[in-house]
């Protein structure tokens, strides 16, 4: 035990340092996703965030966007926590079949114009859990998906991307 707790004093960490991610590029990022937000609804973005039978690594990435570094709210984006005030529902996991009913009720107690975004490998097809008892597939197997982020989990500023480029596809319809 002292040997441990010597050692833990005098090493440094084990863990590698995360890449730095560039601020100015993510505040225009989130900025673009807020404007576009606007454009289309006349209103800043809300999100509901469903796990469908995820391993938790993509919520990790989803709640970083609500820490103090990203604090994605400074841009007006917010997660609420109901799907009867949500634009958007960002689904991770694969859909389980214990979660099937609260995804499709989350889905159809989300009032019009609203999209679905599938969040990480596991939601565009289930991913590692793919063929597991316990998994009916990916999110499009329950209910209709209209972006697919693609990462093991991705990375916040992969989620802004995506949310961008979802306002921007709508837009442009
Ligand atoms: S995509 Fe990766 S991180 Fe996300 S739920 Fe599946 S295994 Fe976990």
């Amino acid at each position: 035990m002292r040997k441990t707790l010597l050692e833990s004093l005098t090493h440094g960490p084990l863990t590698e340092a995360p890449p730095a991610p560039d601020e100015a590029a993510l505040a225009e990022l989130a900025k673009n996703v807020d404007k576009a937000a606007q454009a289309r609804l006349g209103r800043s973005l809300s999100i509901r965030a469903v796990d469908a039978g995820s391993c938790n690594a993509c919520e990790l990435e989803i709640h970083a966007l609500s820490n103090a570094f990203y604090d994605l709210e400074r841009f007006g984006l917010r997660f609420v926590a109901s799907p009867r005030h949500a634009d958007v529902l960002m689904v991770t996991g694969p859909v389980t079949k214990n979660m099937r009913e609260a995804l499709l009720r989350a889905y159809n107690a989300t009032p019009d114009p609203k999209w679905v975004v599938a969040v990480g490998g596991c939601a565009a097809d289930g991913g590692i859990f793919r063929g597991s008892y316990a998994c009916l597939g990916g999110v499009s197997d329950v209910v209709p998906v209209d972006l697919h982020i693609p990462g093991c989990p991705p990375s916040p500023t992969a989620l802004l991307k995506g949310l961008l480029a979802l306002l921007q596809h709508v837009a442009g319809k």
